[in-house]
């Protein structure tokens, strides 16, 4: 007898179409055009005829369910009664009637949240997940993120920038962090401080030591249990080690920093990927506004907007003033930490999108 099989128990992601706005589910791949009727909107127009207008909004990333509830509340009232996250934690609503736009933005306003987030702005920043969900930060990003939109705020409103700006953040040196127009990144300066008298129950030794990009971890004895030891002058102080193997502490408030990369992107219609370049490095890990951090990007910003052509982003101005001027029209200082002088770098990095084996 034919063995009968359990039906497959499914897990992840329910089906997005299900929640979908019925008219972009109807017209599903068959739209003609979209323009930005004014920042913060979207017009989305189908073959059909069918329009939807999308209302964009940023939130403060780590929602509570009172600011959640009301968000729905707003859709509900003002909209169609659909939504969707982004990836950089807006919130959307889709409407089709225009009619219903400017008294949802008044809605979302009027509750304390900013609309806007489309065409020429500062995006939204993306970030990582931070201490809520994450074992490794360095830093909470959420705070980070939370502190430059502050002052970015207009820049986010309007749609003034060359080009989208993407900023991102990241909490450790090696994981989900980002790249972008500006990332703002953790960076750690001194090696891991080991407390040998946990690494025996917590880590397992040989992954600890083949994590090591550098080879610079060795199992040791110490105090006549087994431990690990490291190599501090081969030590790049990523912070690879740290996620196995906890004892392994690298996370500190005066010696873990922040470093600012400028101009990396995926390829777009005019150029290749680019890789982000360190542009500053040791800045005070400073919460909870983080300043230093934030002149920087504020900067770099002002530059790029006063300089760069239309439609030129972060990568290209860069590419066509080069980087003494980026240096001198910014004011950062240039430092012998800013040259990429590894020797393995060019066989051994993805610079290109080409497969390597
Ligand atoms: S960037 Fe690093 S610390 Fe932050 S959430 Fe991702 S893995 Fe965790
Ligand atoms: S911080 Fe990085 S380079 Fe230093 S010991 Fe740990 S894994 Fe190796």
């Amino acid at each position: 007898m034919a063995q009968q099989h359990r039906t497959p128990i499914e897990s992840g992601c329910p089906d997005g179409f299900q929640y979908m706005h019925p008219v972009m589910r109807k017209n599903y791949g068959q739209w003609k055009y979209h323009e930005h009727t004014r920042p913060g909107v979207l017009m989305h127009a189908a073959h059909s005829g069918d329009q939807v207008w999308t209302v964009k909004a940023g939130t403060q990333r780590i929602l509570d369910v009172y600011s959640l509830r009301k968000l729905c509340e707003i859709g509900e009232t003002f909209g169609d009664g659909y939504v969707r996250f982004t990836l950089r934690s807006n919130i959307e609503y889709m409407v089709t009637d225009e009619a219903k736009v400017q008294p949802l933005i008044d809605a979302l306003e009027n509750a304390g949240f900013v609309v806007g987030g489309t065409g020429n702005s500062v995006a939204m920043i993306s970030h990582t997940q931070g201490w809520l969900h994450c074992d490794i930060p360095g830093t909470d990003a959420s705070g980070v993120v939370k502190a430059m939109m502050d002052e970015l705020i207009d820049e986010f409103k309007n749609h003034n920038m060359p080009n989208r700006v993407h900023l991102t953040t990241s909490c450790c040196q090696i994981n989900c962090g980002g790249q972008g127009d500006i990332a703002i990144n953790v960076q750690h300066t001194k090696p891991p401080k080991i407390r040998h008298d946990l690494v025996a129950n917590v880590c397992e030794r040989p992954s600890v030591v083949a994590r090591c990009p550098v080879a610079a971890i060795r199992p040791a004895l110490v105090n006549g249990k087994p431990s690990l030891e490291v190599d501090e002058k081969k030590c790049i102080c990523c912070g690879a080690c740290f996620p196995p193997c906890p004892p392994m502490q690298i996370n500190d408030p005066e010696h873990t920093k922040l470093a600012i990369w400028v101009g990396g992107n995926h390829s777009n219609a005019r150029s290749k990927p680019s890789f982000q370049k360190l542009v500053a490095a040791g800045i005070p890990n400073n919460p909870p506004r983080w300043p230093e951090a934030t002149a920087i990007v504020k900067n770099i910003l002002k530059a790029y907007k006063e300089d760069a052509r239309d439609w030129e982003r972060i990568n290209d101005w860069i590419d066509r003033i080069g980087w003494p001027r980026f240096f001198e029209m910014t004011g950062l200082p240039f430092t012998k930490f800013h040259i990429d002088n590894w020797r393995g770098a060019r066989e051994r990095l993805n610079a290109s999108t080409h497969i390597r084996f």
